[in-house]
């Protein structure tokens, strides 16, 4: 990736500043640390190469040099956004997912913070904060996106099949012109976060809708249940064996379908 094309292609959106690397540890911890100095609404970190990009919990994320989209966004959450901050992982979501409609692809969004095509895993989502006492200060949005093939890990690494922009269409796409779609999608649907289309077109997105699925919770037996969607911060909603409605949070879950 070159800084000059990075800086020509996303020149028409309204970022903040912009750092970009060739190679770096995480995108998202030289954003906390960023965000945690001075960094201005909309500013992006981006690398062509992470040597340890991070999942949750720390699980690793691979972003091979020359493939593979990853970036994070900061945000400074404006006074509306922020009783709906634990909706920004489906803002990101979406953004992907509608660059990839654009694409003619049918992206459905596992929760809390994958994308899938046809199952398969093609983008990450992490999402993380950096407090100011009892407030939420910023918000880093960590986007890794599988563009062209050799991004994709090999398949003794995953828990979840994996796949890539390049495989599901044939032919390579341009990272920037993924990454400046999603990254303006991204910003027009921000005003949008505390409203109730936007949660309905996050429920519509997601994977697996109406079918049983089983939630992994750390070592705790899985819960089990239909997917019926999303509550209004974004926990997700399934119908239990015993017909009840229970919420399911962010946090140490891994949902699957159940086989
Ligand atoms: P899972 O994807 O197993 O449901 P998860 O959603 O908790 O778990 P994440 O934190 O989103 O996982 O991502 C980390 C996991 O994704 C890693 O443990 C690895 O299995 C997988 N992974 C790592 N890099 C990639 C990649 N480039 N493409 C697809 N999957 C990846």
């Amino acid at each position: 990736m070159n800084p000059n094309e990075l800086n020509k292609a996303l020149s028409k959106l309204p970022l903040g500043d912009i750092k970009y690397f060739e190679s770096i540890g995480s995108t998202n911890d030289e954003a906390l640390a960023w965000a945690a100095n001075d960094a201005k609404d909309l500013s992006l970190v981006i690398a062509d190469e992470q040597t340890a990009g991070r999942g949750r919990l720390d699980r690793k994320w691979f972003t091979p040099p020359g493939t593979a989209l990853a970036f994070s966004l900061i945000l400074r959450p404006t006074t509306d956004e922020r009783p709906h901050l634990s909706r920004i992982v489906g803002l990101a979501a979406l953004a992907v997912a509608d660059a990839l409609r654009t694409r003619r692809l049918t992206p459905q969004i596992k929760w809390p913070n994958d994308v899938l095509l046809l199952g398969h895993k093609v983008a990450g989502i992490l999402v993380e904060s950096v407090w100011s006492g009892e407030d939420i200060d910023c918000v880093v949005i960590g986007v890794g996106i599988n563009v062209l093939k050799g991004s994709v890990p090999p398949a003794d690494l995953l828990h979840f099949p994996a796949t890539s922009l390049e495989d599901e269409l044939g032919y390579p796409p341009d990272r920037l012109e993924v990454l400046f779609d999603i990254l303006s999608n991204l910003i027009d649907m921000r005003p949008q976060l505390g409203t109730e289309e936007f949660l309905n077109r996050w429920g519509e997105a997601l994977a697996f809708l109406g079918e049983q699925v089983q939630i992994e919770v750390g070592s705790e037996p899985p819960i089990l249940g239909q997917l019926l969607g999303l509550e209004s911060d974004g926990s997700l909603r399934l119908r239990d064996g015993h017909d009840k409605t229970v919420a399911v949070r962010f946090g140490d879950v891994r949902l699957r379908p159940l086989a």
